[in-house]
């Protein structure tokens, strides 16, 4: 009998351990059933994520892209609006400045009898061979003319200014004078070429304090040279050179025409009244610069 109860509670131990382990075992999947789910769950949302992540960033791109070409639109239109305020400056510019100032005169092409420069202003007496006399000249050309002649004091070749701004009238009586003294021969040194230039108030003739009223020698002296080498820096151009090819030496004929264009013509060695006047004209923008 004893062996019999025995081998009965054996077999009722073995059942439970079973019941346990089969518990355990059921347990144990479960466990590993809902984790699995779970996992798969998270890896669903971290790929939505990581999707929402890259629409995200892909909007962003476009709306910095967007935003980079709105700039660049307002930055070309900047560009445009200063452009055309530029060449409305020009033209504003140009529009007030005579064209005459740099126009090539001769024998044959006069200016308009009625031209009168914009403004006209009294050269210092001090500057003036006849003291007493009232010399006008244009009024933009002035300060370049002061400074040319303080050079020159400072340089110990000091010049004096015969004559600067005719208006017609005054040049057509200046004329008949010299007819009724010289005869028809008045043409070759009194109805000069820069008759025009006179007329424009950018001209004038020049001495010294030796020569006074006989500047036709003015070539000789070292006045003349100095402003050979020097007047370009301040604007000035002699208007006919020894050896042109329109008209008689005048070297005591000088015309403002701008620093750049007298520049040019000093450094290429060439006459004002050789270039073209197309080349010309493109200079008048910054005559008084
Ligand atoms: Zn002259």
């Amino acid at each position: 009998m004893g062996k019999k109860f025995e081998k009965e509670k054996i077999v009722q131990i073995l059942l439970v351990v079973v019941v346990v382990l089969l518990g355990l075992f059921g347990y144990g999947f479960y466990r590993y059933y809902n984790l699995s789910k779970d996992f798969s769950e998270t890896k669903t949302i971290l790929i939505e994520t990581q999707k929402t992540l890259v629409e995200t960033k892909d909007e962003v791109s476009y709306l910095l892209d967007n935003l980079n070409k709105e700039q660049d639109k307002n930055k070309t239109f900047e560009d445009q609006i200063g452009q055309i305020a530029n060449t409305v400056g020009t033209l504003d510019k140009l529009s007030k400045t005579d064209k005459e100032l740099l126009q090539k005169y001769s024998k044959v092409y006069f200016l308009n009898e009625n031209y009168v420069p914009n403004g006209l202003s009294d050269i210092p007496k001090e500057y003036l061979l006849q003291k007493e006399r009232t010399l006008k000249i244009h009024s933009k050309v002035l300060p370049y003319l002061e400074e040319m002649i303080k050079a020159m004091r400072e340089n110990q070749t000091p010049i004096e200014i015969v004559s600067a701004y005719r208006s017609f009238g005054e040049q057509s009586s200046l004329k008949n004078n010299y007819n009724v003294v010289y005869g028809a021969g008045a043409n070759t040194f009194s109805a000069d070429q820069g008759y025009s230039e006179h007329q424009l108030g950018t001209a004038l003739d020049l001495t010294t304090e030796n020569l006074g009223a006989n500047f036709t020698d003015f070539g000789d002296t070292k006045a003349y040279q100095w402003l050979l080498e020097n007047a370009y820096k301040y604007g000035f151009i002699l208007s006919y050179p020894e050896g042109n090819d329109y008209y008689q030496f005048e070297p005591w004929h000088f015309r403002f025409v701008g620093k750049s264009l007298a520049k040019r013509l000093h450094e290429e060695k060439q006459f004002f009244y050789d270039l073209s006047q197309r080349n010309i004209d493109a200079y008048l923008i910054n005559i008084f610069d």
